[in-house]
């Protein structure tokens, strides 16, 4: 198909709402076409083509949060270094740097709101706790962040936009998925081999095994509730499933969980980034 009109009004809107459910993205090429419908697939693969050499992408994938298909807007400038993108202002990067930091670096993958207002008292720009929560609400909005009750996590499109940054610079804080090869924020370590593995990967793959897929030990639903409770369970938001494997649509549940802090001080150095930043890490326990 050649590049055009529909294309540009589905690359205007993506770009604008940021993340779009794959439903509302059919839907929405339904309304700009008038005669044949093309695919979402299709549609994405001839805009990608586009707009690589501007560094923004759109990809098809699933948010862990919401276990649904999603068709998301990346401005992939950011892992190259996040100082060059002109949406949000240098000081508002930092924040957002610091902020990235603290979550990769809690064994839930998400920190308190009242954290996240106190990391502006290590900026160095003048930036209030004001300045902060309307950035917050912006980053929700722009599924950046997610919130759930009072706690920040990394939302779908920041998993993915930077994924190449945390991948580069917080190596040892992230896990991969064995069968997608995908960073998990939500899922399972093995009880045999540790290995991790998203909650949607895993219930995929149980409709047809009923093992591991690591390392293929037998699967028991009650594993993963031991998990939950395992000394070096790294994922302690683990999600638990409520149905058995023989339902094909499997339930999952949060767990929120009462965590204690054990503050650190570091100073560390990150790659690629020019300025140095102090950071206080935060180990939540169970
Ligand atoms: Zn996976
Ligand atoms: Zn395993």
């Amino acid at each position: 198909m050649i590049y055009g009109k529909i294309h540009r009004n589905f690359l205007r809107s993506i770009a604008g709402r940021g993340v779009l459910s794959l439903h509302e993205a059919t839907n929405l090429l339904n309304t700009l076409s008038e005669g044949e419908v093309p695919s979402v697939q299709d549609i994405v693969k001839d805009i990608n083509h586009e707009i690589r050499p501007f560094q923004q992408a759109i990809k098809i994938t699933n948010d862990e949060l919401t276990d649904e298909e999603v068709v998301v807007f990346l401005s992939l400038g950011y892992d190259d270094a996040t100082k060059s993108q002109n949406v949000f202002s240098a000081t508002e990067l930092e924040y957002f740097r610091i902020l990235i930091e603290h979550i990769m670096t809690t064994e839930a993958r998400q920190i308190t709101g009242i954290n996240a207002m106190n990391l502006v008292g290590g900026m160095k720009a003048s930036f209030t706790k004001t300045d902060a929560q309307k950035l917050l609400n912006t980053w929700c909005r722009m599924r950046y962040l997610d919130k759930d009750q009072n706690n920040y996590a990394l939302g779908v499109r920041a998993i993915h936009e930077f994924e190449g940054y945390l991948r580069q610079n917080m190596p040892d804080t992230i896990e991969e998925c064995c069968l997608c090869k995908q960073i998990v924020f939500r899922g399972f370590n093995c009880p045999s081999c540790a290995l991790a593995v998203h909650t949607r990967c895993l219930n995929k793959y149980l409709e047809k095994v009923v093992k591991w897929p690591c390392c293929k030990t037998d699967f028991h639903v009650s594993q993963l509730e031991r998990l939950h409770s395992a000394e070096n369970s790294r994922l302690c938001q683990s999600q638990r499933l409520e149905n058995s494997h023989e339902n094909e649509q499997s339930t999952e549940v949060n767990e929120t969980q009462e965590c204690t802090e054990d503050i650190q001080t570091k100073q560390e150095i990150i790659p690629e980034i020019s300025q140095r930043v102090t950071r206080k890490r935060k180990m939540q326990c169970e």
